[in-house]
């Protein structure tokens, strides 16, 4: 799957989610690295407009190819045949549209309500349960051989490319070359683009019918190249690990098979909505602050139905959207799921919509729809003032990660607010 620096990831998430029901990707296991907090599912770093423009201009072309030459080099000396690259590369140009692509970040990300509302729709519940039904011998065995219920790797199926639906018609090797010449991650794609031409060395697939998503995520499942040759499966046993073709077999159970690998446990859930106590200390929802149920149950914390949450194993309570809103236990598989794609939003979404393929109801909360969330800019000037307060975010970057959260919880306890770790706008505003 994807990630940026971590895992895998689904790139293009957001952006599509707007534009169109299916949340396509535009990366795959492999490329997230998202806040935690907010829902940027904007797997990739984010970087403003502030790049060079290499227009398609001639000059630009020449650098290009002077860089395909010296990476060609490169390329050889990592194994990669002079006739794979001579099939791949032969009359690759840049592709503008990439670029754009990559830095087209919104100033303002959506809150994860909205995020929910497409990622679980009801349209995506309906057409998983046709695909759980259509596919459901394969995904039977799938779920048998790795441990990982089909209705998991169905939702990651429905959240990546909408069932197979959108699986990206971008080039491969064209996109991630272009990704790779271009300075901002340069390191990362180039050696994803080295994984590329090594599928294609292997035999798995032709360098035509490598396609996915601007951001070099490909098939129904959007690996990243990495994560393929890692994790990708031939479950109908052809002999080719064939995640790009329109039967999903091989994809649904490379994706069964990455979240074993990282330690999926069937069974256990991802997450359970909680309602919190009266009086909840919410300086204790932390990610690293984990207790058995029964423990959590000891102090108020209990499911929607006012029973205690079975023991599954250690939990924390996660809050998406600070303290008003949907309340989650959630346990080691939402780790899991984080190694696909490293936004709360997404795990949730892949979670929650896996929930739902099962029959189970939707969150019981309501989540605080009143509320604007904080612009990139806003998050910055926010990052800026707590630094100046004394509470340091460790950056200004504008994103919510984990040391933004700490230095918000640690403000708002200053503050005698309820420190839930949620930056809103009236909490910027206070700093103002
Ligand atoms: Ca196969």
């Amino acid at each position: 799957m994807h990630k940026c620096v971590s895992g895998v990831m689904t790139a293009a998430l957001w952006a599509s989610i707007v534009q169109a029901d299916p949340i396509n990707s535009a990366n795959g296991p492999q490329i997230h690295e998202l806040a935690s907090a907010d829902v940027t599912v904007s797997i990739r770093p984010v970087v403003r407009p502030e790049f060079k423009e290499i227009r398609v201009s001639t000059e630009g072309n020449a650098r290009f190819q002077a860089w395909l030459g010296a990476f060609r080099e490169r390329a050889l000396q990592q194994g990669i045949s002079a006739t794979t690259l001579d099939r791949s590369l032969a009359g690759l140009t840049y592709d503008w549209d990439v670029i754009k692509r990559d830095r087209n970040q919104a100033e303002f990300s959506k809150p994860i309500w909205e995020y929910l509302d497409s990622a679980v729709s009801d349209r995506r519940i309906a057409n998983g349960r046709a695909g759980l039904e259509r596919h459901n011998a394969v995904l039977t065995r799938i779920e048998a051989q790795y441990g990982v219920e089909k209705e998991v790797v169905t939702a990651i199926w429905g959240l990546e490319t909408s069932y197979g639906s959108f699986r990206g018609g971008d080039q491969t090797i064209r996109s991630l070359a272009t990704l790779a010449f271009d300075a901002r991650r340069a390191s990362f794609f180039e050696a994803q683009l080295v994984a590329a031409l090594q599928i294609i060395q292997a035999g798995d697939v032709v360098p035509g019918a490598m396609t996915g998503s601007w951001a070099g995520a490909m098939g129904h499942t959007q690996f990243m190249p990495t994560s393929y040759l890692e994790h990708a499966v031939d479950f109908d046993g052809d002999g080719r690990r064939d995640i790009w073709s329109d039967d999903p077999t091989d994809a649904l159970a490379s994706a069964a098979s990455y979240l074993a690998r990282h330690g999926w446990k069937k069974g256990q859930p991802w997450g359970i909505e909680v309602q919190l106590p009266y009086g909840f200390d919410f300086a204790s929802a932390k990610r690293d602050h984990r207790l058995m149920p029964s423990e959590w149950a000891a102090l108020g914390v209990v499911g929607r139905d006012g029973q205690a949450i079975p023991d599954h194993g250690k939990a924390a309570i996660l809050l998406p959207a600070g303290g008003q809103g949907v309340a989650l236990m959630i346990f080691d598989n939402f780790n899991v799921i984080e190694k696909y794609n490293g936004a709360d939003a997404y795990v949730i979404g892949i979670g929650h919509l896996s929930d739902r393929l099962v029959g189970g109801s939707p969150f019981q909360a309501s989540w605080p729809r009143d509320d604007r969330i904080l612009s990139f800019t806003e998050k910055k000037e926010l990052q800026g003032l707590l630094t100046q307060a004394g509470f340091d975010t460790q950056g200004i970057d504008g994103r919510t990660g984990p040391n933004t959260v700490n230095a918000v919880r640690a403000y708002q306890l200053a503050q005698g607010l309820v420190p839930d770790g949620y930056p809103t706008l009236r909490l910027l505003e206070r700093l103002r």
